[in-house]
């Protein structure tokens, strides 16, 4: 096959369902996608999976017909992209607890906020509709792009977010939105607000991904985090909405980020190309001349 026109694909899925056996979920998976060189990170709990896989384009639609035929995914909805390179180096399927760690037993997605399509959320923007629109991830990642006017809490770990719903009881009857990467976090987020006694909450259908297909160049400023080897998405081209986030050395507006290449530290910091070359993949001059140091690679 000629190299050129070797095709990659990222896919990208989760779905909250009742699984018996994760044990043999996990298998399965874990035999299904070293066979045809699959590479990810996929995560099994009883409350349901949560996935992100790469290969070539035709392993990857492969792997999708094959999802679907496991009976309790038929539905699934997939997220795709092309890319130039596997995303992934590596491959693992781990059984967690939860799928995302909130830490609050009991919550049902089910009774999660309403489901508000992208086109929808614009909506909101230009008819000058009254609501609160809030960042459920991590500090790290809003810093990289977010909706206008969003509220940004200092989250480190999801499972701080009922202390973060705690400070928004203001709100309890307005309209309040909540948005993550693909959904998954909205969920469980948004039905932990409704729990509290919010009185209007809805979460973006198919989260930023999706958002960031159908509505770019809108309501979304700068590039969107993203926990595979392409580190960002940037979907705008309005040089007004492309970035958010300014290189920690120069300041130069940029989306890209780099984890800081002394262990001891692996910050997650925005760097501009030039100041990574500069600083050699570090935060500060301190760590620049640290010992214990991050093997170089893509990115
Ligand atoms: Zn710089
Ligand atoms: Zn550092």
């Amino acid at each position: 096959m000629n190299q050129d026109s070797v095709q990659y694909k990222l896919v990208t899925f989760y779905k909250y369902v009742d699984i018996d056996d994760t044990l043999l979920l996990q298998s399965e998976l874990l035999n299904y996608c070293g066979s045809y060189g699959l590479k990810g990170k996929i995560y099994v709990a009883s409350e349901g999976i949560n996935a992100s896989v790469s290969g070539s384009a035709e392993a990857v639609d492969n792997f999708k017909n094959y999802i679907r035929s496991i009976i309790f995914f038929r539905d699934v909805i997939f997220k795709e992209d092309t890319t130039g390179f596997v995303a992934y180096s590596k491959l693992f399927v781990r059984i967690k607890n939860e799928l995302v760690n909130l830490g609050v037993p009991g919550l049902t997605p089910k009774n999660g906020g309403k489901r508000l399509k992208p086109k929808d959320l614009v909506g909101f923007y230009s008819e000058g509709r009254d609501f609160i629109i809030v960042d459920t991830r991590n500090n790290y990642e809003s810093r990289i792009g977010h909706f206008k006017n969003a509220l940004l809490p200092e989250i480190t770990n999801f499972r701080e977010w009922p202390e973060v719903v705690k400070n928004l009881e203001q709100y309890k009857d307005k309209t309040v939105i909540t948005y993550c990467t693909g959904g998954i976090r909205c969920e469980k987020a948004s039905a932990y607000m409704v729990e509290q006694g919010f009185r209007d909450v809805y979460q973006l259908d198919g989260g930023i991904v999706t958002f960031l297909k159908e509505c770019p160049d809108t309501v979304w400023e700068g590039g969107m985090f993203v926990f595979d080897e392409r580190r960002v998405v940037e979907a705008n081209t309005r040089e007004d909405l492309r970035y958010t986030a300014k290189c920690i050395h120069c300041g130069t507006p940029t989306a890209y980020h780099i984890n800081c290449h002394n262990l001891d530290c692996d910050k997650i910091i925005v760097c501009c190309h030039e100041c990574k070359v500069k600083y050699d993949y570090s935060c500060s001059d301190e760590c620049k001349k640290a010992p214990n140091r991050r093997p170089k690679r893509y990115g």
